[in-house]
């Protein structure tokens, strides 16, 4: 009588060299592939034939919940699989000798065809669960993901909602933009055309495309460090003696000071204005340290006398009020007091966070 390894105790298995327990482990990985497999291949048939009548079940979900069990949605995948495998002889192959791991299997099912079934399995001894689960949602059915897209991060989906008319508008512009292109366009594709041209303000073609996905790229990880080492990178010194800084160098100072505007407290991020420390009409020179990032508000503030900026930026600029206070220290007065209320503290009147720090700056004032 051949051995069930299923009988082997604790204390057996422990007395194994690691070879053996690495195979045993490996075939308990597949058995529970194959039955997991044949779980659903059953309840499939159940279903088909009507098996489930007989103990008066509405379907094979409804069986394999009351009679086995199982909650709805294990038995919903186990159907969903094995419904999947029927049309994939070589996957099914695979399931049934325990060659692949039911985690797996169960998601690659979703997008594989009896053409890619065999990449997919090759895929599947390769990588990862995450890294499989990863390239199913971002594969098309049929579809066989590429280096690129293996090489790729994670795609992101957005989804947004449309009336009937806003969608008239997006179906034609789509339609005219692929008659433009010459070649169909996805949404996607489209959408990023549309805020590439927004972003370079001219129309773009494949090679400025990469070009603004890099810039953008650069972007976004400038605003991620907003903070760290950002002093002049990449700042050009393009004609100091121009009055209007280029577009490469207002690009560049937007992303030092990481698009927002510099003045401390303020948090407007839109309508930002690259402003002269020293003003150009008093022989301020169009460099980097000359230039700030400020925003429409503020930029008023300055010209009308109620806000000062001096130094170098960015980290040497200094930013007075209209009584000559620097507005950096105000705001740190002012969140000291506001942690005081907010956070209470636990020693007397005097060794207030607010009065520390007043006393701190006291000397030096
Ligand atoms: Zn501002």
């Amino acid at each position: 009588m051949e051995l069930d390894p299923v009988s082997l105790t604790l204390e057996e298995l422990m007395q194994m060299d690691a070879l053996a327990l690495h195979h045993l482990a490996k075939k308990s990985a597949g058995t529970l592939t194959r039955y997991q497999a044949l779980l659903g291949r059953l309840l499939l048939a159940i279903e088909r034939t009507g098996a489930h009548l007989e103990h008066g079940c509405s379907g094979g979900v409804h069986y394999a919940v009351m009679q086995l069990g199982l909650p709805v949605k294990k038995a919903r995948l186990l159907i969903r699989v094995a419904r999947e495998l029927e049309g994939l002889p070589y996957l099914r192959y695979l399931a049934n000798a325990g060659e692949i791991e039911w985690s797996k299997l169960r998601e690659i099912v979703r997008v594989a065809t009896p053409e890619s079934e065999r990449d997919w399995a090759q895929l599947c001894s390769d990588r990862t669960y995450a890294e499989i689960e990863d390239l199913v949602a971002r594969s098309q059915w049929g579809e066989i993901p590429d280096d690129q897209q293996v090489r790729n991060g994670p795609r992101s989906e957005f989804r947004c909602r449309f009336d009937p008319d806003q969608m008239a508008v997006l179906e034609r512009g789509l339609q005219a933009m692929c008659q433009q292109a010459g070649r169909a366009l996805s949404m996607a594709e489209a959408i990023e055309m549309l805020f590439a041209e927004k972003l370079s303000e001219r129309p773009v073609d494949d090679k400025q495309l990469e070009r603004v996905r890099q810039a953008a790229l650069k972007d976004l990880r400038w605003t991620d460090v907003i903070g760290a080492e950002t002093e002049s990178v990449g700042v050009e010194i393009v004609n100091p003696k121009s009055r209007v800084p280029s577009k490469a160098q207002r690009r560049a100072i937007l992303r030092r000071d990481g698009y927002c505007c510099a003045v401390p407290g303020c948090p407007n991020t839109l309508w930002l204005e690259v402003h002269h420390i020293i003003f150009y009409a008093d022989g301020g020179l169009t460099k980097p340290e000359n230039l700030i990032t400020i925003c429409s508000k503020c930029h008023k503030n300055v010209h009308e006398g109620r806000l000062k900026i001096l130094g170098d930026a960015p980290r040497g600029a200094r930013f007075l009020n209209e009584f000559g206070r620097d507005i950096r220290q105000e705001r740190t007065l002012e969140t000291a007091f506001w942690l005081d209320i907010w956070c209470g503290w636990r020693g007397t009147e005097f060794d207030r966070r607010y009065l520390r720090l007043r006393e701190d700056r006291a000397p030096a004032a």
